[in-house]
């Protein structure tokens, strides 16, 4: 249970005195009758709040996809940097906290997911998983059969075991579309850098089943869709 007022102000419907005012003015509805009390206690997930005529859904959890722009840190909070959050904060109201599943280096761009649903976030990034992520992935030099063939086999980036096989497609003779089932600390980087090459520009273009929307530049954000979350709760 909590109060009408909070309820709408989280919901981001505005700042709790602005709520109070609106509610008092006898301009929301609970269950379909005026409520003019702001100390009213609702069950936000059973009870129907109608705000100036929008009606205010409770959301456990919240889901976005950020195309993420070279130069910002994959952290919540930085003290120097701009942060994946003040990029998000800048496209969607965020209604709830939320944290990136995983992260990119600052000089990566591409598919990041944003979400308050730890337990998932827990999954996906869990070592046991093996979830898959791919990347786009453009080369200093040319990719040859042998660089091919070492990132599919697998190859020493100076941990205690070699990286696991991979999926590797050349696009370009110096471009590469890299499917790799771990998360380890520049991975991408580390191998390419392992078979003789470096990499100059990398993206993520999926994770798990969810592909980045090519319609986001980066910078970009938008909510997931239905379909897209049952996906990533399938893993
Ligand atoms: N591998 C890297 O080297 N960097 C990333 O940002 C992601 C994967």
């Amino acid at each position: 249970m909590v109060r009408l007022d909070k309820f709408c102000a989280e919901l981001g419907m505005g700042t709790r005195s602005e709520v109070k005012q609106v509610i008092r003015g006898g301009k929301v509805l609970l269950n379909g009758q005026v409520c003019r009390k702001p100390e009213t206690k609702i069950n936000e997930e059973t009870d129907q709040v109608v705000y100036q005529g929008r009606e205010c859904k409770y959301e456990k959890f919240v889901y976005y996809m950020l195309n993420k722009p070279v130069g910002v840190v994959s952290a919540t909070q930085d003290d120097r940097e701009k942060t994946v959050i003040d990029v998000l904060r800048e496209q969607v109201e965020l209604t709830q906290e939320v944290f990136p599943v995983g992260r990119l280096d600052k000089d990566t761009e591409g598919l990041l997911l944003l979400t308050n649903d730890g337990a998932l976030s827990h999954r996906l990034l869990s070592p046991r998983h093996h979830v898959p992520k791919t990347y786009e992935v453009h080369c200093k030099q040319a990719v040859t059969e042998d660089m091919l063939k070492q990132l599919t086999d697998g190859v020493d980036i100076g941990e205690s075991t070699k990286t696991l096989p991979a999926t590797a497609e050349l696009l370009t003779e110096d471009t590469l579309l890299l499917t790799i089932t771990e998360g380890k600390f520049h991975q991408v980087k580390r191998m390419l850098q392992a078979v003789g090459n470096e990499v100059i520009y990398l993206k993520r273009l999926q994770m798990a089943s969810l592909r980045l929307d090519e319609r986001l530049k980066p910078g970009q954000a938008r909510c997931l869709k239905n379909d897209e979350i049952s996906g990533l709760q399938e893993y």
